[in-house]
């Protein structure tokens, strides 16, 4: 999944990492965009001929997605397929594509032409060229099934990293407070190099960034966060914005969410969402928190 996914366990069960590692590579063979024959890719090449059957999971994961893109119409989108292939940020051939081609790709990004069959599990995008990519929300998915899965196996206790996003569930057993910590990195620093840390209880902590996905090409940098309204990557004063919540899979979409917002109106979005808080950092390296939430920066 183009990252390094880690578990941290208090206690040695090999099994349940197995568990772990087959879990993920038979989700990516499901999920991915970037594999011809996966599930995903089977719905996309059948783009605006015949609808697609598919396992329930993955079903289960398209509706949400899609519910979330009608209601979020102006940034997330998981219809954006064709702009994410012309860009094709974060592989080799990543480029800056031509104006013509952001144009033919906009006209392909509706999320109302995906048209889904509850009772059959089907998935039907109507157009031509029509490309749905889960990248944005994926990872959430399956970190919140790591923990059932990991329950299954009698752990209670541990951190699941997916690479941008981190899962703490159950309690810290190596500190009296059982509370967990968890950094904040900072967007345009090595990976590691955190600005602060918040103190929670379980929870799933996503960040949207700009700050690893990117190229600078003439003097701009270009990053993976690409506004549908435009066809180009997202330009406003947020650089990175971390979400806190129980579910993993809306800190996926809120963390996309708040990052179109811009800070101000970010801040609002999360502060109104019960049991949601968030580290917002803007471009100038500002940081900003919704209230509510236990942080502390690094100096
Ligand atoms: P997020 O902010 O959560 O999501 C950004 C990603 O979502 C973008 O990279 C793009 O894919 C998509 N996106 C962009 N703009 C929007 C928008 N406005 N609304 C909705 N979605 C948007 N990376 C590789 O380098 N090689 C691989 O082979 C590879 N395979 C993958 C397979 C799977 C199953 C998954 C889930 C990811 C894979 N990735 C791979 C990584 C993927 O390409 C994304 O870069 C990654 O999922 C982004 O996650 P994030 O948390 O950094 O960013
Ligand atoms: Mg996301």
């Amino acid at each position: 999944m183009g990252t390094v996914i880690s578990l941290e366990l208090f206690e040695d069960k090999p099994d349940a990492v197995e568990a772990v590692y087959h879990y993920l590579q038979k989700a990516e063979k499901e999920f991915s965009a970037n594999d011809n024959c996966s599930e995903l890719m089977r719905i996309n090449r059948s783009a605006g001929k015949q609808p697609v059957t598919v396992n329930s999971n993955l079903f289960s994961v398209i509706k949400q997605a899609v519910e979330f893109s009608k209601e979020y119409r102006t940034s997330f989108n998981i219809a954006l397929g064709p702009l994410v292939k012309l860009w094709r940020i974060g592989f080799a051939d990543q480029r800056v594509p031509l104006q013509s081609e952001i144009k033919s790709a906009l006209q392909l990004i509706d999320i109302d032409s995906v048209e889904l069959d509850e009772s059959r599990h089907q998935v039907y995008l109507m157009n031509y060229g029509m490309e749905l990519d889960l990248g944005a929300i994926a990872k959430g998915y399956f970190a919140d099934q790591i923990i059932v899965l990991l329950k299954y196996f009698g752990i209670n206790n541990g951190i699941i990293n997916l690479g941008g996003n981190t899962v703490t569930f159950g309690v810290n057993q190596v500190v009296s407070s059982h509370l967990w910590k968890v950094g904040i990195q900072s967007p345009w620093q090595y990976r590691g190099t955190m600005v602060g840390e918040v103190q929670c209880r379980a929870c799933s902590a996503v960040t949207s960034g700009i700050g690893e996905r990117n190229f600078q090409y003439k003097g701009r940098l270009y990053h993976h966060i690409i506004d549908p309204q435009t066809g180009y990557p997202l330009e406003n004063d947020l650089a990175q914005v971390t979400i806190f919540s129980s579910s993993s899979l809306y800190g996926e979409v809120l963390s996309t969410v708040a990052l179109f917002s811009g800070i101000d109106n970010g801040l609002l979005l999360i502060n109104q969402i019960p049991n949601v808080s968030g580290v917002f950092i803007s471009k100038t390296g500002r940081i900003r928190t919704t209230s509510g939430i236990n942080f502390k920066a690094i100096a």
